[in-house]
């Protein structure tokens, strides 16, 4: 069985570049639409450190509709996850530009107690955006899919509640990060993992669930739509770099391609679904959760998302959540008792008078 999870990265550029009307509120605006007209859902993970920056400094006047869309989202039924660019956590504002740490990229290589700190602030603000003081996100994705090496990070995260990750690209590396996921080629649809992310630890207390890719010829990777072509407004000397050595992790003979619903053609991402449609045909009792994903800031393509709706209607494919397959994700021993109430809109306790989250 097939269970298909949109999920939404949702952000600026990188470096603090662009505006959130146009690369965060707008899109997601259409975005939500599109799906509440066919009244399916989609995962955001939101980019917590950037928005309580940006409200701090007071950067960019739409912030407000950022976080009324943030707070709509969770009383609609759309899940909001954790996502975190740590290089935001000290960023000050200077002349006009964002100043970023960039010794904080990846949050797996700090220290336990920054890892708590900045884990415990992203945690506050996120509950604040969703104006529910008793929320836990349930799923996480790490800022560049930065989530090697793992244990410690996982450790802090799931002490919080946090239990899915989709940071994982399975056969994917980023040579400059030292990430290499080439080694969950091996494993299955998802799967339980506690100190390495790419290992299945059936006694550990997070479930992985990738983002799908397929291993494809290298040069099948360079189309204009994947490239960003369109969107290379944001782009700088560091952004040019940061693509020289994407690249370079690219000249393999077969590279993993993200199931991108943003990034990718309609024939491209029908093809894909094809093949799993075919597989899922011949082994239907196998539970196939196949994550796609998408960033607010390369989202302009929304006729492409609409087919893909239609295409996935008309093969009966569900539109979830992990919110809505966690019970089938964490199967008997991670369902167990203390998990069971995470990761659920917690209206009961929410707080509607909380302040802003600078406040
Ligand atoms: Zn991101």
């Amino acid at each position: 069985m097939i269970e298909f999870v949109f999920t939404l990265d949702y952000e600026i550029y990188g470096n603090g570049s662009g505006l959130l009307n146009d690369l965060v509120y707008g899109p997601a605006r259409r975005l939500t639409e599109l799906f509440r007209n066919r009244s399916v859902r989609f995962v955001a993970f939101v980019e917590v450190a950037e928005l309580e920056k940006i409200e701090t400094y007071g950067t960019d006047p739409t912030i407000d509709l950022v976080r009324r869309q943030i707070e709509e989202f969770h009383r609609d039924g759309f899940e909001v996850g954790l996502h975190l660019h740590p290089q935001w956590c000290n960023a000050r504002y200077d002349r006009g530009a964002w100043i970023l740490d960039y010794r904080e990229y990846n949050l797996c290589t700090l220290p336990r107690n920054r890892i708590s700190q900045i884990v415990d602030g992203s945690l506050a603000c996120i509950r604040q955006l969703v104006n529910c003081s008793g929320f836990t996100p349930l799923s996480f994705r790490a800022g560049n899919w930065l989530f090697q090496p793992t244990e410690t990070a996982a450790s802090v995260l799931a002490e919080k509640g946090i239990r899915v990750d989709s940071s994982v690209f399975k056969g994917g590396t980023l040579r400059s990060h030292h990430l290499d996921y080439r080694a969950a080629l091996r494993n299955s649809y998802y799967w339980p993992f506690g100190e390495d992310v790419n290992v299945p630890d059936p006694a550990g207390r997070w479930v992985e669930v990738p983002i799908y890719t397929e291993m494809v010829p290298f040069w099948k990777m360079a189309t204009s739509k994947r490239l960003g072509i369109k969107n290379s407004a944001g782009a700088n000397g560091q952004a040019i770099a940061q693509k020289w050595s994407r690249i370079r992790d690219r000249l393999r003979f077969h590279c993993p391609l993200k199931l991108d619903f943003c990034r990718m053609t309609l024939n491209e991402l029908t093809s894909m679904m094809a093949t799993i449609i075919r597989e899922d045909r011949k082994d239907p009792e196998t539970f196939r959760p196949i994550v796609s994903i998408g960033h607010t800031k390369d989202l302009t393509d929304f006729d492409t998302v609409d087919s893909l709706l239609s295409f996935l209607k008309q093969n009966k494919i569900a539109i979830s959540t992990f919110q809505n397959i966690y019970p089938k994700l964490a199967g008997p021993t991670l369902g167990s008792a203390d998990v069971e109430p995470l990761g659920q809109p917690t209206h009961a306790v929410a707080d509607r008078d909380t302040p802003g989250f600078t406040a």
